[in-house]
């Protein structure tokens, strides 16, 4: 049964189905793999009885005839979905102990699937970084070179999925955070198009960007987690309005005049100019250049499209993203929530010393440059040029749209760096996220998939960018490249 981790969703959905192993006996291996690999620094929380009550429902469930392919499936969450059975945390200081009374859509919606929910998972200060370094119980380690950081800011989401102490997990993707720690350590992550999933119960960082989306080992794996978290949701206002989705038989749906060799005949792939710009990592380009011609193999045309905003997606998420998130994080004073100082003077001393003692320095960063950019007179020339711009940027990809129909890319410009490496500059990690803020400002779908390996064989992704609600699309092309390709079975040893 020592194999019983290398197995992703749908194949353990397939052995679960065929009485090979039961969830209980999964999670029990799960779980022990879990202690054994605790140094990676993934989970924040094990609810090993709870999983274990989980597993033998199911088995129970399946015993009495029910067959949903996630049914006794484990998963873990990021932390930053709250959870009614186990404390929530968003990796801040300022949470530490909080307990919600209620379960996220996302998670509830998964737990009626069958999940076998195993724990929750470490991550950036209330989702705000690239590396998992801003979590305030401590950095995640990547799989595939300890000294690297997994990406961030759902980075032990994807750093558990990569070491296989899960086989899915979920994240959320405000400005990349899927699919960047996707990238950097080798699995498949997507955000689908905002309002999808349903961000009740997700705490909140920059809520008309903030996405949850699953990360797996394939494709397919997601297109199975992503149909059972979506979906409307009455309590989610941006909540898109449309019926179910099965992303799975989306995923399967043969293109029109498609073979068996060439899955993708007559599909458009986008190349944006500025997503290959000179100062791109030349391990990152020669991956991506080899996945797209493999796509081109399996049938699809590269065309040449333009991004021309794509750099002024930095300084205008670095507007927008600081200014929700101000907003969003006066919530967190000490009276209703989490932490509250010990020594304090007046109700306002009772304030400031919490936020100074609960949150972290980026956190802090972000809640002053967003209170500035909103702050009268710096409102216009600030805030208001970024929202216009973030306009622009979203009728740029239409215009790219009329001529193909996926955009791909590189995820990130480099592979993953090294622990501390970034130093005390902010600034260098903001860059870094150029080729996933474009579809974020947009709202757009996007997937990141294992496409080969870069520098110190550290995994390197394929990033693949739909229209509105194409998710099926996406999937459909990652699956068929994964058809082809072994990158998504590699694991760190
Ligand atoms: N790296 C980006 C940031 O720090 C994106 C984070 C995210 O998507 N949650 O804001």
């Amino acid at each position: 049964m020592s194999g019983l981790h290398e197995k992703g969703v749908a194949e353990l959905g397939r052995a679960l189905a065929a009485r090979e192993v039961s969830s209980a006996e999964l999670t029990t291996h799960l779980l022990a793999r879990i202690d054994s690999q605790a140094p990676l620094g993934c989970f924040l929380h094990v609810d090993g009885e709870g999983a274990m009550a989980a597993a033998q429902a199911a088995d129970a469930r399946r015993a009495a005839g029910e067959a949903s392919p996630l049914l006794g499936v484990p998963v873990a969450h990021k932390d930053i979905f709250v959870t009614r059975g186990m404390p929530t945390t968003a990796g801040s200081k300022i949470l530490a102990r909080y307990q919600s009374p209620f379960d996220a859509t996302v998670v509830a919606r998964l737990e009626a699937a069958g999940t076998v929910s195993l724990g929750k998972l470490n991550c950036d200060e209330f989702a705000m970084g690239s590396g998992n370094e801003n979590s305030a119980f401590g950095a995640v380690k990547n799989p595939w070179d300890a000294t690297r950081v997994p990406g961030g800011s759902s980075g032990g989401s994807a750093a558990a999925v990569a070491a296989r102490l899960v086989p899915a997990a979920t994240g959320t993707d405000t400005g990349g955070s899927i699919r960047q720690p996707a990238s950097f350590t080798g699995t498949t992550g997507i955000k689908p198009t905002y309002g999808v999933c349903s961000r009740y119960g997700m705490i909140a960082f920059a809520s008309s960007l903030d996405q949850a989306g699953p990360l797996a080992r394939s494709a397919e794996d997601c297109a199975l987690l992503l149909s059972a978290m979506s979906g409307f949701d009455e309590r989610d206002a941006t909540s898109a309005e449309r019926p179910p989705q099965d992303f799975h038989a989306q995923m399967l749906l043969p293109r029109a005049g498609a073979t068996a060799a060439r899955p993708l005949q007559g599909l458009r792939i986008g190349l944006p100019t500025e997503f290959f710009p000179d100062n791109l990592g030349a391990d990152v380009n020669a991956a991506v250049r080899a996945a797209l011609a493999e796509l081109e193999k399996l049938g699809a045309t590269l065309v040449d499209v333009s991004l021309p905003r794509t750099e002024l997606s930095i300084p205008v998420y670095y507007i927008i993203a600081p200014a929700e998130a101000s907003s969003n994080l006066s919530r967190f004073d000490g009276v209703k929530f989490g932490h509250r100082a010990q020594q304090h003077g007046d109700l306002l001393d009772m304030y400031k010393r919490t936020r100074a003692e609960g949150f972290g320095a980026e956190v802090k960063r972000r809640i002053m440059i967003g209170t500035y950019v909103l702050s009268h007179g710096y409102y216009d020339a600030y805030y208001l040029q970024a929202q216009k711009l973030r306009r622009m940027i979203a009728d740029d990809f239409q215009r790219c749209f009329q001529g193909c129909d996926v955009i791909a890319g590189p995820v990130a410009p480099s592979v993953a760096w090294k622990h501390g490496e970034q130093g005390d500059d902010p600034v260098k990690a903001y860059l870094a996220d150029i080729f996933t803020l474009p579809a974020s400002l947009a709202g757009l779908p996007g997937m990141s998939l294992p496409a080969g390996f870069g520098e110190h064989h550290m995994p390197v992704g394929l990033q693949l960018i739909g229209n509105y609600f194409a998710e099926g699309q996406l999937l459909h092309t990652a699956h068929a490249f994964q058809q082809a390709t072994d990158w998504h079975r590699r694991s760190p040893t």
